[in-house]
């Protein structure tokens, strides 16, 4: 669990800090005095995403990325705390809560000593936004800066006004990923996910090119032509169903959706009913992310 929420907070992490970096230095409205102008500074989108409500804009991904930090944050050094009564993970701002009544705030920011003293960060590639070297043996947690953070992002997201995330706000959220439940594992543990599901998927198309071949391309037809959705939507008998989707692989449109990304809730897992390829939820994780990013980028 721990590890797959340090995996979404790197890859959130990464998405935004990579926007960061990019920011134009002209134009934006210097919103954050002091902190050069605002790269998030354009309206977030609303009704017209395409995509899942949970992932709606940059605010979408800053709430992940916060939410799946402070968790594993919160369950590493005080395991058990990071849910409720019944076992649900407390939502980002009861997190911070957690971590307020742990500790002393000054000017409404808490530092985490690290329980192991760690000689050297773990760096990633060269182009890594994590290589801020760190200059305490300790986390800062910017209670303040987040929980505005989260108040930004969440009238964005409920349509009451223009996205507000600033600089500062992520930054703060970036301060996070020093901890010790997150940055040992991490983007590592991102990048590990994120190869197995690529390795899988290569393979899977292989298989099922090769098995095209066998069939050949009459009976590929012939079957695309009578296949029946076994998944076919219901609203009553099949409420999750879903409808057929194109193949990747073959071109047919006899992709079995099995279910949509947990995620980034964009883009079908399952079985082609034609050529077998299958898609595995995590590759369709990474696709829809990658779309996703895509698009807000584009906006
Ligand atoms: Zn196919």
């Amino acid at each position: 669990m721990t590890d797959q929420r340090a995996a979404q907070f790197a890859r959130c992490a990464v998405a935004l800090g990579a926007e960061l970096g990019d920011a134009p230095n002209g134009g934006a409205v210097a919103a954050d005095p002091g902190k050069g102008p605002n790269p998030f500074a354009d309206p977030a989108p609303t009704g017209a995403d395409p995509f899942a409500p949970s992932m709606a804009g940059r605010e979408g991904i800053f709430d992940m990325a916060l939410s799946n930090g402070l968790a594993a944050i919160v369950a590493y050094e005080w395991p058990g705390e990071d849910m409720n009564r019944s076992g649900r993970v407390l939502p980002a701002s009861a997190l911070l809560q957690v971590i307020e009544d742990k500790l002393t705030a000054s000017d409404g920011v808490v530092l985490i000593p690290d329980k192991h003293q760690v000689s050297e960060i773990p760096q990633g590639g060269t182009d890594s936004i994590f290589q801020t070297p760190r200059l305490s043996s300790a986390t800062r947690i910017d209670l303040g800066t987040l929980r505005d953070g989260i108040d930004q992002s969440q009238a964005a997201r409920h349509g009451r006004g223009a996205g507000g995330l600033q600089r500062r706000h992520i930054e703060a959220l970036l301060d996070l990923d020093g901890h010790e439940s997150l940055q040992t594992m991490g983007e590592h543990q991102s990048d590990r996910i994120r190869d197995t599901a690529l390795q899988e998927d290569a393979t899977s198309r292989v298989r099922a090119s090769a098995y095209l071949e066998r069939i050949g391309e009459e009976e590929a037809a012939r079957r695309a032509e009578c296949v029946d959705n076994p998944n076919a939507y219901h609203p009553k008998r099949n409420p999750d169903g879903h409808d057929l989707d194109t193949c990747p692989v073959c071109g047919y449109e006899t992709f079995c959706v099995e279910g949509i990304a947990p995620i980034a809730g964009r883009v079908g897992h399952g079985q082609c009913l034609v050529c077998t390829y299958s898609r595995s939820p995590d590759m369709a994780d990474e696709e829809g992310f990658a779309e996703h990013i895509a698009w807000i980028m584009g906006k």
